[in-house]
């Protein structure tokens, strides 16, 4: 091949090489059409890469690739092979960990600190769980009659096509590619336009990895053009999809109009953390700053709706407006900083439209509000307070760190009210009353209720949304079940 797709970019203070093409067949290559994207650096504006944008033609090419590796080498390739090819991936990650957290932090915003500390090690940590099921998927035999045997496989279901957003490349890379390739199955996975780029530095290292030609191929692309090819796309059994609730419509959509295929959903939330009067204020402030403001609020289960008992109220308020104003903003790279700018600048106006909402529909600005700086996409960690239950900022996803607080007065109402919601993703409830605790926690519709702490994952608890907020489970055993299908042998004895 004559092309080199590297670029050479400068990560905080150091120089790296970086990939801008498609990943095909184990291969970078140039678009079809020979169209580019760029993509920016939001703390100033910038264009950090032109990277080559794959559509329908892509697709296609990045679909007959995936086709003939999991019909000539993937579909014979043992689990404890492919359980090797997942821990090297993971071992290569571990490798370059800075490099990978810097590049994030360059595309997406996010402090390198937290990409290092966070993203990373929980991607790694997600890889290394699902080598360990690669020689672990197992049927069942039925011991029920004398005259016939049954035993059930769980097959892969073969090629799937995988979407995801940017708030968290590395991290929505590995839930899903980790997973797909433990049962047995090859990928075309998209990553999001707005960031693209740590998808190609693992392309690479999946390469490095041995990881056979065409089992990961990794197209950057717009949504309504390589997106919509890819949850079309005939020969794709199954769309695992992470992003917005109006996407995961048309997706299901373009898969009704195409083959039927299976579909799996985590899309976004509205979550809700309840504060009871017997709650460890300090903690329920502290972990509701995690809550909304980690990632910069761009966290699907952001506990966006804190409701808080009216004999705790104003002291909680006090807090939180402490807390709020003690978050360093400003570049990503600096070690000091807590939370950087917003992804992009059509992020950031939408942010700043809800935030007018707000205001116009009368609640109390109690922090925040404004644009920090002068440039780049920065957001003010926002609260308001005394906040209708009817309002905008009340009942929509904002994707930014802008929480609505309000108050309640009974167990029974809290739970009706945090539940009439559309949403279902995440909860949260801060209490010392472990009957309480596990009352409430029942009573939540959501897929994720966290008892006195936020935002804590571990590979091993599924994650998914009730409601609006998807269809399925990530991470843990649950995943098995979104990429392999039973088959059942009837066996006349
Ligand atoms: P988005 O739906 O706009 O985009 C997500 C991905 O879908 C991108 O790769 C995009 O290019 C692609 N896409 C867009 N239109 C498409 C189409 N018509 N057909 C196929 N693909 C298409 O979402 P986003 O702005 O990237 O992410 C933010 C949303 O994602 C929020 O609503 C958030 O709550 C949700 N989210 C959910 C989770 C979760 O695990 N539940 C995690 C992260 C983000």
């Amino acid at each position: 091949l004559d092309f080199d797709d590297t670029v050479e970019v400068r990560i905080g203070s150091k120089k790296h090489k970086i990939h801008t093409g498609i990943f095909i067949n184990g291969q970078f290559v140039k678009s079809v059409s020979g169209k580019t994207f760029p993509t920016i650096n939001a703390s100033n504006g910038e264009v950090i890469a032109q990277v080559q944008e794959g559509d329908k033609a892509d697709i296609d090419a990045a679909v007959r690739a995936a086709r003939k590796a999991y019909e000539t080498v993937w579909e014979k390739t043992e689990g404890a092979q492919r359980a090797k090819y997942l821990w090297k991936l993971a071992d290569l990650m571990e490798r370059d960990l800075e490099f990978l957290a810097g590049l994030e932090a360059l595309d997406n915003g996010k402090t390198q600190a937290n990409a290092a500390a966070g993203d990373l090690p929980l991607a790694i940590g997600c890889l290394r769980y699902y080598s360990g099921w690669c020689d672990k998927i197992e049927g069942k035999t039925f011991m029920d009659t004398h005259s016939y045997m049954n035993y059930t496989r769980h097959e892969p279901i073969g090629l799937v096509g995988q979407i995801i957003p940017w708030n968290f490349p590395i991290l929505m890379f590995a839930w899903k590619i980790g997973p797909a390739l433990a049962c047995g199955n090859v990928t075309v996975i998209k990553p999001s336009e707005k960031t693209p780029l740590t998808a190609l530095a693992l392309a690479a290292l999946i390469k490095e990895a041995g990881i056979p030609d065409g089992v990961v191929n990794v197209v950057p692309g717009y949504g309504p053009t390589a997106g919509s090819a890819l949850a079309e796309h005939p020969d794709v059994h199954k769309i695992a999809f992470t992003g917005s609730g109006r996407t995961g419509r048309a997706i299901m959509q373009s898969s009704a109009k195409s083959n039927l295929k299976k579909i799996s959903l985590e899309l976004g939330g509205k979550s809700p953390a309840i504060v009871f009067d017997d709650a460890n204020i300090e903690s329920a402030v502290n972990w509701c700053k995690v809550g909304i403001f980690f990632n910069h609020g761009q966290t699907c289960c952001a506990s966006s709706r804190v409701y808080v008992h009216e004999a705790i109220y104003d002291k909680f308020l006090v807090a939180y407006k402490k807390v709020a104003e003690s978050i360093k903003l400003g570049d990503q790279f600096d070690p000091a900083t807590e939370q950087g700018p917003q992804v992009d600048e059509v992020q950031f106006n939408s942010i700043m439209r809800y935030i007018d909402h707000g205001v116009q529909e009368g609640a109390k600005l109690v922090t925040g509000g404004k644009r920090h700086g002068t440039s780049g996409y920065f957001v003010e960690p926002t609260i308001f307070a005394d906040v209708k239950e009817d309002a905008k900022i009340m009942q929509e996803e904002i994707f930014g760190p802008v929480v609505a607080v309000t108050t309640f007065k009974s167990e029974e109402e809290i739970i009706k009210r945090a539940n009439a919601s559309t949403y279902g993703l995440a909860a949260a409830v801060f209490t010392k009353d472990i009957n309480r605790a596990i009352r409430v926690s029942n009573a939540l519709h959501a897929g994720t209720v966290w008892v006195n702490c936020y935002n804590v994952f571990h590979q091993n608890t599924p994650f998914g949304g009730f409601k609006e907020s998807g269809i399925g489970r990530e991470l843990g055993e649950y995943a098995l079940e979104l990429y392999t299908q039973v088959k059942s042998v009837k066996i006349n004895l």
